[in-house]
C-alpha cells in the first residue's frame, strides 16, 4: 500500500510547519504521506503498539495480506513521518473492552497537542462494538466482534500472550450482516489454530440476504465455508440454565414503510424458539471514537457521534481537522483513504495561508 505521496528525495526542505496526526489507519496514514511531501513534519500518534488501524488488526490476513501494508509504512518512516505508538489520545475517554485489548502505556491530552502543533487531524476510526440491547448481552460468552477480532490478531502478531484472546470453540452464533460479522464467521472458520475446536457457525441476520450489507456474494461465500446463515432471526435474550448457554430468538418479517429507504425487520409474534450455542460474537455496528469527551475542546460531534467538521474537513475547533470514519462513519479503506488525502491538502492550505 503506497501512502507516501511523492519519492523520498523529492521531498523539501522542513517548512517548520507541525502537524500532529492521531490515528494510524488509512486515513491518517494516507495524509501522513501526503503532508511529508509538502515538507511539514508529521507526528502520528496512535494507541496500537503497531500502526495500520483496522487494516492491520481488524481486516483477516485471508483477506488482506499485511506485508504490502507494512511496506507502505516502512516508506512513510523512510521519509521522515514519526510515529509514537502505545500512545492513547486522550487516555481518560474511555472506548470499552478494546482498552484492555490495547492496553496502551503512554497518554496524551488532545489539548496539548493543538496547542504544541500547528495542525491536528483526528483520524480516529470506530472502535466500539455496538449494543444490541438485549437481556443477557453483557454474559461473559456473549463477545463484541471486533474487539475479539483486534484481541486475536494482536497475539498473532505478537503483541499480546495467546491466552488473553477470550476462548471460541465448539458451536458459534454471529449476529450482524455487515464486514465484522462475515470476518467473524470466516475466521474460526478458516484460521489454522481454530481447526478441529469449531462445530458449527451460525450466522444470524434480521433482514433478509438480499438486503445484507456484506453482499450475497460473501454470504454464499460463508455458506462454502461450512457456516449456516439464518436470514430473518434476531436474539432477544441470552442466558444461562442448568449449564447451558441457551439464546432465544425471534423470526422477523420485513415491512416496507413509505419514506423508509429499506423495508423494517419486525417481530413475528409467537415465533420465538431456543437454541444452545457455546460462544456468541456479536457484530451489530461499531461506533465512532473521537479522541474526546463530548464538549472538549470545543469540538463539536453529530448526534450519531462522528466528528462535525466544515467543507474543509476543519473541525469546531480552527486547526483541529478530521478525516476518515471518525468523521463520516463507518466505511471501507478507500473512503478512509480518500478523505484522509483530501482533509491533508485542506491543512496544507490552513498552513500555508497562515505565513
Ligand atoms: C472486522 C473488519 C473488517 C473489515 N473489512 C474490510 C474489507 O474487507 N474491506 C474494506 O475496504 N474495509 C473493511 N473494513 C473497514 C475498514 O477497515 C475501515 O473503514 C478503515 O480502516 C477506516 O480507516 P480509518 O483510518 O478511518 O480508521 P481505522 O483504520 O480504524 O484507524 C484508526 C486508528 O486510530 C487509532 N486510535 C483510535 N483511537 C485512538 C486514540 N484515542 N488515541 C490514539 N489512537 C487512536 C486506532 O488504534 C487505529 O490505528 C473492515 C472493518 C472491520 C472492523
Amino acid at each position: 500500500m503506497k501512502f507516501l505521496k511523492c519519492k523520498k528525495d523529492a521531498i523539501p526542505p522542513s517548512t517548520g510547519r507541525k502537524v500532529a496526526i492521531v490515528g494510524a489507519g488509512p486515513a491518517g496514514l494516507g495524509a501522513a504521506g501526503w503532508l511529508r511531501c509538502k515538507g511539514h513534519d508529521v507526528v502520528v500518534y496512535d494507541m496500537a503498539p503497531e500502526p495500520g488501524g483496522m487494516v492491520l488488526f481488524g481486516i483477516p490476513v485471508t483477506r488482506i495480506p499485511k506485508e504490502p501494508l507494512r511496506r507502505g509504512i516502512r516508506e512513510l518512516m523512510d521519509a521522515g513521518v514519526k510515529f509514537v505508538l502505545r500512545t492513547k489520545v486522550d487516555m481518560t475517554v474511555k472506548y470499552g473492552p478494546i482498552d484492555e485489548v490495547m492496553e496502551p502505556a503512554e497518554k496524551v491530552h488532545l489539548e496539548d497537542l493543538i496547542k504544541e502543533f500547528d495542525a491536528v487531524l483526528i483520524a480516529t476510526g470506530t472502535w466500539k462494538t455496538r449494543d444490541m440491547g438485549v437481556k443477557g448481552e453483557d454474559l461473559p460468552w456473549v463477545y463484541p466482534a471486533m474487539e475479539w477480532i483486534v484481541a486475536l490478531h494482536m497475539s498473532m502478531f505478537g503483541y499480546r500472550p495467546p491466552d488473553t484472546v477470550p476462548p471460541l470453540e465448539g458451536r458459534i452464533l454471529v449476529v450482524g450482516g455487515g464486514l465484522t460479522a462475515a470476518d467473524a464467521v470466516l475466521i474460526p472458520l478458516s484460521y489454522q489454530q481454530f481447526k478441529g475446536r469449531i462445530k458449527e457457525v451460525v450466522l444470524s441476520y434480521r433482514r433478509s440476504k438480499q438486503l445484507a450489507p456484506m453482499g450475497e456474494r460473501e454470504i454464499d461465500n460463508l455458506i462454502l465455508h461450512g457456516a449456516k446463515f439464518w436470514e430473518l432471526t434476531q436474539p432477544v435474550e441470552f442466558r444461562e440454565e442448568n449449564g447451558k448457554r441457551i439464546v432465544r430468538f425471534v423470526r422477523m418479517k420485513l415491512v416496507q414503510t413509505k419514506g423508509e429507504k429499506r423495508p423494517r425487520p419486525v417481530p413475528i409474534e409467537g415465533s420465538e424458539f431456543e437454541e444452545e450455542f457455546d460462544y456468541v460474537l456479536k457484530a451489530v455496528g461499531v461506533k465512532p471514537t473521537p479522541p474526546l469527551e463530548p464538549g472538549c475542546c470545543g469540538i463539536e460531534l453529530n448526534p450519531d457521534g462522528t466528528i462535525k467538521t466544515d467543507e474543509n474537513y476543519m473541525t469546531t475547533r480552527p486547526g483541529v481537522f478530521a478525516a476518515g470514519d471518525v468523521r463520516h462513519g463507518p466505511s471501507l479503506i478507500g473512503p478512509a483513504l480518500k478523505s484522509g488525502l483530501e482533509a491533508a491538502m485542506k491543512i496544507h492550505e490552513y498552513l500555508t495561508s497562515k505565513s
